[in-house]
């Protein structure tokens, strides 16, 4: 079932052991838009499903917020004017060039170019993939772009981000509502896990520039103004303590600047960055 944010904002819970994420719909009097396009064919074949009991305006638009599979395996399913910003097309073309028969998946996965739990949702949820392709998005911007569903006006906007280089945000002003996608986590990089420092500062005033009151989350579903923030004060109380690869300093910085030690999320944060700081020193 579609969970209801307000009269015109819906949006599919993410589905953590299936590894799907969190799914937008938004609708304006003439057109509706979908935030990411699912993960598999039967993740996208689902929510349409759910859609089509809705009786909303047609899906029009297809937004991906980023080019992890996750977001964007299920865009054949929708009959629908695909967006993406122009890195996100760049990343995606590798996928485009995939073949998705049992063989290739598991070249992919020898080779470190697919995750397992990738191979094994495409197995499950998308059957008769002997001879597909993924189709390629329709349009494609550099910054930002507006678009009108009817009285509904969408912001599509690049943003910096601490997990991918190409994340674009959705905000619909109307409705104070921004949907994130994952631009707002970490990342994995050589089996580590790190946020991107350089970038922290940069993400929280490109996604606060908006006046958003609610937050969807690639994998969360929703925040509001209140959760947001301390989620961005424990970022950057994490951040501003590491300065190098040693945790130790972090640790007798952070006890120093706040006079406690760090609380569990500050204290994995904290480790993230000591990552970023191993990976940048690699
Ligand atoms: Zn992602």
């Amino acid at each position: 079932m579609l969970n209801k944010l307000s009269n015109t904002i819906y949006y599919l819970s993410n589905q953590d052991d299936k590894d799907r994420p969190t799914l937008g719909l938004v609708c304006g009097d003439q057109y509706s838009l979908v935030i990411d396009s699912g993960n598999s064919t039967q993740h996208a074949k689902d929510f349409l499903q759910e859609i089509e009991k809705l009786n909303v305006p047609p899906v029009k638009y297809v937004v991906l917020t980023h080019a992890h599979w996750d977001h964007f395996l299920g865009m054949n399913e929708f009959d629908a004017t695909v967006i993406v910003n122009s890195q996100t097309n760049e990343m995606i073309k590798e996928w485009r060039s995939y073949s998705y028969d049992d063989r290739s998946l598991q070249n992919y996965v020898d080779n470190n170019q697919m995750s397992a739990m990738c191979m094994k949702i495409i197995q499950t949820d998308m059957p008769n993939r002997n001879s597909f392709k993924m189709k390629s998005p329709d349009v494609i911007f550099d910054n930002t772009l507006t678009i009108d569903l009817g009285n509904k006006i969408c912001i599509l906007e690049r943003i910096k981000s601490t997990h991918t280089n190409d994340s674009t945000i959705i905000y619909i002003p109307d409705e104070n509502v921004v949907f994130l996608g994952d631009s707002a986590y970490g990342t994995t990089t050589n089996s580590l896990f790190h946020y991107k420092q350089s970038l922290l500062l940069p993400m929280i005033k490109d996604i606060q520039k908006h006046d958003a009151e609610m937050f969807l989350l690639g994998h969360e579903s929703i925040c509001d103004r209140n959760e947001m923030n301390i989620y961005w004060k424990e970022l950057t109380a994490a951040s501003q303590v590491v300065k190098s690869t040693s945790l130790e300093n972090a640790l007798e910085l952070f006890k120093v600047d706040n006079n406690r030690d760090p609380n569990d999320n500050e204290f994995f944060f904290i480790k993230a960055f000591v990552n970023d700081h191993i990976i940048q020193s690699q």
